[in-house]
């Protein structure tokens, strides 16, 4: 973090969820506005505050203009601790029992679709950490049989898999043949998990977005536009416990 580069205009950006991340890897300036109006601005590093204060400048019209959609799209603001947790790519509805009881939050299936959350459910961060560790054990749970069923149908082989809880992206391939599938693919369809997989199956062929990468994904997938256009807007399905209140 390098919130002391950040250039704020006013005392409210500072509230409402701005923030700065220096990356080895960037290569030049991005912002991101995300649904929940919250704005990232990733910053190579080694870049003058100078430069970050302009190119913030010169983005500000579109960074305000996307501010105002995520506002007008919000809707009324949901509960938390969540009653319950939808999973679309397993058809799963996980109700949220709160079971009571001192100490730190604790999180345990209690029957299959009863999530018992023992402990303080009013202190938010222990309890957003116990459902992130649920979340990612459920993923594995499903998402690595999935992935292994849709590699034998196209039989590719891929090495390993991972399961990984990122804001950015869905999934990768490594050249060594590991995918690493987001654990916030359980909040998507069915059909586009099975596209992402897919996707990244395609790269243990190609690794790259090439005309015969796609040509690949197409054979098995003859409408990956669609679905990938829906990935890409996937995020809005993420709840806030998944990301919301956290160091980045
Ligand atoms: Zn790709």
């Amino acid at each position: 973090m390098v919130t002391s580069q950040l250039p704020l205009w006013s005392d409210k950006d500072a509230t409402e969820g701005w923030s700065v991340r220096e990356s080895q890897r960037a290569r030049r300036l991005t912002v991101r506005v995300f649904h929940t109006g919250r704005v990232e601005v990733v910053v190579p590093s080694r870049t003058s505050p100078r430069a970050v204060e302009r190119f913030l400048e010169r983005h500000r019209p579109w960074i305000e203009r996307k501010r105002e959609e995520a506002r007008r799209r919000a809707g009324p603001p949901v509960p938390f601790p969540p009653p319950q947790v939808a999973l679309p790519a397993c058809e799963e509805v996980w109700r949220v029992h709160l079971a009571g009881g001192s100490g730190r939050a604790r999180l345990a299936a209690a029957t299959p679709g009863l999530l018992a959350l023992a402990g303080d459910a009013n202190k938010g961060q222990p309890v957003r950490q116990a459902l992130r560790r649920w979340l990612t054990e459920r993923a594995r749970e499903v998402l690595a049989p999935l992935l292994a069923q849709c590699a034998r149908e196209l039989g590719l082989r891929y090495e390993r898999v991972l399961i990984r809880r990122q804001r950015t992206r869905w999934g990768s391939c490594s050249t060594r043949g590991t995918i690493s599938l987001n654990c916030c693919l359980l909040f998507q369809r069915p059909a586009v998990v099975r596209y992402l997989m897919i996707h990244e199956l395609a790269h243990t062929q190609h690794m790259n977005h090439s005309r015969r990468f796609w040509h690949c994904v197409a054979r098995y997938c003859p409408e990956y536009r669609s679905l990938d256009r829906e990935l890409l807007d996937g995020w809005r399905r993420v709840p806030d416990w998944v990301f919301g209140d956290e160091a980045s």
